[in-house]
């Protein structure tokens, strides 16, 4: 059977038929499925992380295995649990206001607005805000801070109920959500229609060309559709009647783009150097050759390797390792590394959400960082490396017992107090 024979749509933008294998990370869970104890002698749903790249759009993708209501109803990640996201999320605000002028009368939406951390620093300058937030658990957090939510999934069709009932929106955020929605194409004509005329668009997304120069292959996970780079969004948009005029790249996700978008029809926004400068950059990394996207995956399995070697050696000489932060990049790594609890003994996690559960597919118990200070491991495998600088400060007590940090990618690399 061909690849082409085994996907059963096409290039989830242009619809060619999808016959390049860009990474192939084999059978996963889905990353966010943290399993109660009574679960863990059921049967687990595991499904391909096998991405594909388009040879015509360059749209690096996954195959939708599951429908989005089942992934994203439930989805245990709460924002509000990282300091310097949470930062990142005021920062981005007082741009906001500043750059687009925002004042009581304006309208700002955030999709996927998850429990209202971004939005309440709008509703603190007096800013009238709405979220859209598919799964209820999260949303209901939100409402009870005071962010109005609806519970959806953004669409063309919710774009046109909120039109319908007055809405129309001077800024629409949308902060990792774009690589993970399905329908790109619906999504992407939605953000058209509840645009106003002279508004602005803002989104967030984990830049591809990142991706592979930084080897962060663990971002892969089956709630991650979409592996974007600049010039690819660009032309989704252009196919949607939008025009991007400006985009920042960022320290976060291990390095994402900040794009902003406007109606192609609306000339009071050139189109600014760094759009051209960053489409160059692209090009000259050779984003536009489909040859650059099939060398990647060798790389991938270097990295499994070098993992595995550090670990066999660290349990053969007798030393334990605890993993930090139950992260989705975790279950990726852990899933397609084979690593189990004959490697890594538990792993921890802030969130109270997390903690008393199990990773999915490789069942490591996750407790409170707590659990650190308890059993003194002498490494602490890293899993959010984007977060590993404030992960470190945060549990420097590992010195007081000569223990040391491990962060896997983009290859294993021990930071920690001299012998
Ligand atoms: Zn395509």
């Amino acid at each position: 059977m061909s690849a082409a024979d085994r996907t059963k749509t096409g290039c989830r933008f242009c619809g060619t038929v999808l016959r390049h294998t860009f990474v192939d990370l084999g059978m996963s869970p889905l990353a966010e499925s943290w399993l109660k104890p009574s679960q863990l002698n059921e049967m687990e749903p595991f499904y391909p992380l096998n991405v594909y790249v388009c040879e015509r759009c360059f749209l690096v993708q996954l195959e939708e295995f599951e429908s989005p209501e089942h992934i994203f109803s439930d989805y245990a990640y709460f924002s509000s649990y990282s300091q310097s996201w949470l930062q990142h999320a005021k920062a981005y605000v007082d741009m906001a206001i500043q750059r687009f002028g925002l004042n009581e009368r304006s309208q700002v939406v955030e999709i996927a607005s998850n429990d209202g951390y971004l939005l309440c620093n709008f509703v603190g300058k007096g800013i009238k805000v709405l979220g859209v937030e598919p799964a209820a658990n999260v949303a209901k957090i939100a409402v009870e801070r005071g962010i109005p939510t609806l519970v959806k999934l953004f669409g063309e069709q919710t774009a046109r109920e909120l039109v319908s009932e007055g809405a129309q929106e001077d800024l629409i955020v949308g902060n990792n959500v774009l690589a993970q929605v399905p329908s790109l194409n619906d999504f992407v004509q939605a953000l058209k229609i509840l645009l106003k005329p002279k508004g602005s668009i803002t989104m967030e997304f984990p830049h591809l060309m990142q991706l592979i120069a930084k080897n962060e292959f663990d971002t892969i996970y089956h709630e991650h559709f979409s592996y974007l780079s600049f010039t690819t969004v660009e032309n989704v948009f252009a196919a949607h009647g939008l025009v991007l005029y400006d985009v920042e790249e960022l320290p976060t996700h291990g390095g994402s783009l900040r794009i902003f978008a406007r109606h192609t029809e609306d000339v009071s926004k050139t189109v600014g150097q760094h759009v051209k400068e960053l489409k160059a950059r692209e090009k000259a990394a050779g984003f536009t050759c489909i040859e650059t996207y099939l060398s990647f995956s060798d790389r991938v399995k270097e990295t499994k390797r070098k993992l595995l070697d550090f670990l066999i050696r660290t349990k053969r000489e007798g030393k334990s390792v605890a993993a930090y932060g139950a992260a989705a990049k975790g279950v990726t790594l852990l899933n397609y590394c084979g690593i189990r609890i004959d490697f890594i003994d538990y792993a921890v996690d802030l969130s109270p959400h997390k903690q008393g559960y199990f990773m999915p597919g490789v069942h490591i118990p996750i407790f409170h960082p707590d659990k650190i200070k308890e059993t003194k491991p002498d490494y602490v495998l890293i899993l959010p490396w984007n977060l590993k600088d404030e992960i470190m400060r945060q549990m420097a007590c590992t010195g007081e017992w000569g223990g040391k940090f491990v962060v896997p990618i983009p290859e294993v690399t021990v930071f920690g107090p001299p012998l």
